[in-house]
């Protein structure tokens, strides 16, 4: 008898789960209640990326003298920008549906919820009720974003992400709440489709886990663009004026105007109200599923994965937990397998200048007292960046000083998350920095900057 594997979410992580297990001899079924590809496709990844290359694209359009044109300000259409966000994710949802299919996935429309630790019901969305008996459940039901108690969210002038794409209308001024990843990249979106933006910042620093090089870059262009930043301020209040404006209260007596508020301030695990209690699940006090390096929680043959985990909240993360659950569920750890390192996961914020890294960071190797070594080259003298008119960042390898093993690396500049897989490879693969310093990589491209920066 083939193992029932039944896969609640159909994200990233549950995707990549039903498709892993199929591949190796489960019965699948995956259990989706919205769309398959998950919130990542219909609300974070894919649609605030589509925005952002619109917006990236009016932004070049402005700057176009320095490419020898007339400079071109682009008129935006919001409801064609709307009809090519969800093109995107329906060809996307439509792809990952049909391989799902092929694989002999059987995906049910509905909500699931466990009954019992081997039992799954899933409420169809035509108001049929079916039972599901399960040698190994994943729970990969994601997260949804956070929003504080003192914020009216309306989806008109007080929005969250999953509200802005695109919103009602560009908004004259936006304040966007959180500095984190998310709030970085709405401040780029907007200030580039055309908002006049204020970025509240509650820390001294935006990108607060970041490197701080890597984030004063960021910073310098956000001033440099018109973007207002308020360090040390923390939003506590915001109000609706008579003359239609949004006012901005913050804790330390800071008044903040404009027409709209965009919330970015983390997001809460999925994880409650689908029974996991009836399974004996444990959930932790941030409401995570908290899981082992298989992906198990503490009941053995029920997995979680993705951003209900509380590892690493990141699609592609997500779905190498997914993989690695299916494996292990199908017991294929027991031969040569790799376990998930999170602390080599790359990852990118698409903010202009673009920004990537991967590893040991130079500021968490000092504060770790650990030697290495660090070399940095700026892509101002880079051929490719200069031909291209966008010479801002640099390259940092961050490197073993003893055997040149690579560590980690950042990546500020133009296509950044494609240029920073080179070091992310080298990470996982222990390659030496003169690896890196003598393969041959094309010329004009950003890449030499990675050979330059390894040298
Ligand atoms: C604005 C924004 C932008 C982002 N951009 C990026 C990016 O560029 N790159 C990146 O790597 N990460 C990005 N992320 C993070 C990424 O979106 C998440 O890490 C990823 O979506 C997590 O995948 P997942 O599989 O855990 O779940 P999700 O993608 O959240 O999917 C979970 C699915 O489970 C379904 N579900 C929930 N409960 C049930 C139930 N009981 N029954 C049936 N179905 C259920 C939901 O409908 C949903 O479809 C972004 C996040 C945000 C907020």
């Amino acid at each position: 008898m083939p193992v029932c594997f039944v896969v609640i979410g159909g994200g990233p992580a549950g995707v990549q789960a039903a498709s892993t297990a199929a591949r190796l001899g489960a019965q699948v079924t995956l259990v989706e209640r919205d769309v398959v590809g998950g919130a990542a496709n219909l609300w974070d990844c894919v649609p605030s990326k589509a925005m952002i290359a619109t917006g990236s694209l009016v932004a070049l359009a402005r700057r176009a003298t320095v490419r020898g044109l007339e400079s071109l300000s682009p008129e935006v259409d919001l409801e064609l920008l709307g009809a090519r966000v969800r093109e995107i994710e329906h060809k996307l949802a439509t792809s990952m549906t049909e391989q799902l299919l092929s694989q002999g996935v059987e995906i049910l429309a509905g909500t699931g919820r466990l009954v019992g630790p081997h039992r799954v019901e899933v409420s169809a969305d035509d108001g049929d009720l079916r039972a599901l008996d399960a040698d190994a459940v994943l729970i990969a039901t994601g997260s949804y974003p956070r929003v504080p108690d003192w914020a009216p969210v309306d989806g008109k002038r007080v929005l969250t992400t999953r509200q802005a794409y695109p919103p009602p209308e560009i908004p004259d001024r936006l304040v966007v709440v959180g500095s984190g990843v998310t709030g970085v990249e709405f401040v780029h979106m907007f200030r580039s489709l055309g908002s006049k933006v204020t970025l509240l910042v509650s820390r001294q620093q935006v990108l607060p886990q970041k490197d701080p090089e890597v984030a004063a870059a960021l910073e310098t262009d956000f001033l440099e663009s018109g973007v207002v930043l308020c360090k040390g301020a923390r939003a506590m209040a915001v109000e609706h004026t008579d003359s239609g404006r949004l006012v901005v209260r913050c804790e330390d007596g800071r008044v903040v105007d404009g027409s709209h508020m965009l919330l970015a301030v983390g997001s809460v695990p999925a994880s409650g109200g689908f029974g996991l209690e009836h399974a004996g699940v444990e959930v932790n006090h941030a409401g995570h599923v908290a899981v082992n390096q298989h992906c198990q929680s503490n009941v053995a043959h029920i997995y979680a994965a993705g951003d209900v985990s509380g590892r690493l909240p990141l699609a592609s993360v997500a779905a190498v937990q997914g993989r690695k659950a299916a494996e292990h569920v199908m017991g294929l750890h027991s031969r040569q397998h790799r376990h998930l390192d999170y602390d080599k996961a790359a990852s990118a914020i698409f903010t202009e200048p673009e920004i990537a890294d991967v590893g040991l960071a130079e500021a968490e190797a000092f504060a770790l007292g650990r030697k290495i070594r660090v070399t940095k080259v700026p892509l101002a003298t880079n051929a490719r960046a200069l031909i291209d008119g966008d010479a801002r960042g640099f390259v940092k390898i961050v490197s073993d000083p003893s055997t040149g093993i690579v560590l980690g690396g950042s990546v500020v500049g133009d296509r950044a998350a494609e240029l920073v897989s080179v070091i992310a490879l080298a990470v996982t693969a222990n390659l030496r920095v003169l690896d890196l310093a003598e393969s041959l990589f094309v010329h004009p491209a950003l890449s030499e900057a990675l050979a330059e920066a390894a040298e």
